[in-house]
């Protein structure tokens, strides 16, 4: 990846803010554009690897993220950055911004690429999804709030459990070039309907099992945990939730355990966020000592 870029564009605005040297609340910012000498959308899925924050957008196609602090977007051939005190700041930031694009290209056979991209979909389209009974179990307060930040891709389809299947799936394959490197990506339709049924089918069997077993035993000595009986239990953590819990006492990390069970870190994340409120827990390693110590796990 080359460092050199052209074509800078320093540009100086306003804003209303509270400043320490001066009576009046607005202050001078300064915003940056650039264009990098080459092309650098292959580094986007990277990008969106690393930073927590990063989002990349299909349309046009562009990558979101904070860099020491400072807002990035990055198109294949241009980047804007804002908002900076001075020009001289903004201006040295270039250099090591294109340090870190070169860094991020020498080291990419280390990054596990996150090919996950955003699509605009009206934040009504997604609302029209839901069961719109404001239960909050995809801990956004109402439905509303919950459409809005999947259509920003803060929050992902499946956090809501009355979400309607969907009709197909698809997958996104990598495409990579004769060096290895990702160029592209493939998404292609598949089918897993029924392969969740036979999940669905094979779950209520344990169930049923497990509800036989129970009279002759008294206890069996591990906590049933489902969504259809949240009333009878307390913690009630949902079937996925107890997977998530298994593999953070196995000491996988986030990104390992959206990969084993096929989700995306932030769905990770928010599994994470209900299992600490559930558990009353502040930390994985409580989180794990308190499912095991509870028969959950
Ligand atoms: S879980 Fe679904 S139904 Fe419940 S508040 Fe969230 S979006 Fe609405």
């Amino acid at each position: 990846m080359r460092t050199s870029y052209t074509d800078v564009n320093c540009m100086v605005s306003n804003i209303n803010r509270p400043h320490p040297d001066a009576d009046s609340k607005s202050a001078k910012v300064w915003s940056l554009s650039f264009k990098p000498d080459q092309e650098t959308a292959f580094l986007f899925p990277y990008i969106n690897g690393v930073l927590d924050d990063a989002l990349w957008y299909e349309h046009p196609e562009h990558v979101t993220f904070l860099f020491e602090g400072y807002r990035c977007v990055l198109y294949p051939d241009l980047a804007a950055v804002h908002f900076f005190e001075t020009r001289q700041g903004a201006l040295a930031f270039i250099p090591r911004f294109m340090n870190y694009l070169e860094t991020l290209d020498r080291d990419k056979e280390r990054i596990l690429p996150n090919l996950n991209q955003i699509r605009h979909i009206s934040v009504l389209d997604i609302f029209r999804l839901l069961p719109r009974s404001n239960c909050r179990d995809c801990g956004f307060t109402t439905c509303m709030a919950f459409s809005a930040a999947v259509a920003k891709g803060k929050a992902v389809a499946d956090q809501c459990p009355g979400l309607a299947q969907p009709m197909s799936e698809s997958a996104v394959y990598p495409v990579f070039d004769s060096q290895g490197r990702l160029v592209d990506s493939v998404s292609l339709k598949i089918d897993t309907a029924g392969l969740k049924q036979r999940i669905l089918d094979q779950e209520k069997q344990i169930r049923m099992l497990e509800a036989q077993f129970i009279p002759f035993g008294g206890s069996h000595g591990h906590m049933p945990c489902s969504q259809e009986s949240p009333g009878n239990l307390d913690p009630a953590l949902t079937h996925r939730e107890i997977q998530v819990l298994e593999l953070i006492a196995q000491g996988y990390t986030n990104n390992e355990i959206g990969q084993h069970l096929f989700i995306s870190p932030h769905t990770v994340k928010s599994h994470m966020i209900h299992i600490f409120n559930k558990l009353n827990v502040s930390d994985r390693t409580q989180a794990a000592v308190t499912g095991v110590r509870m028969g959950m796990i």
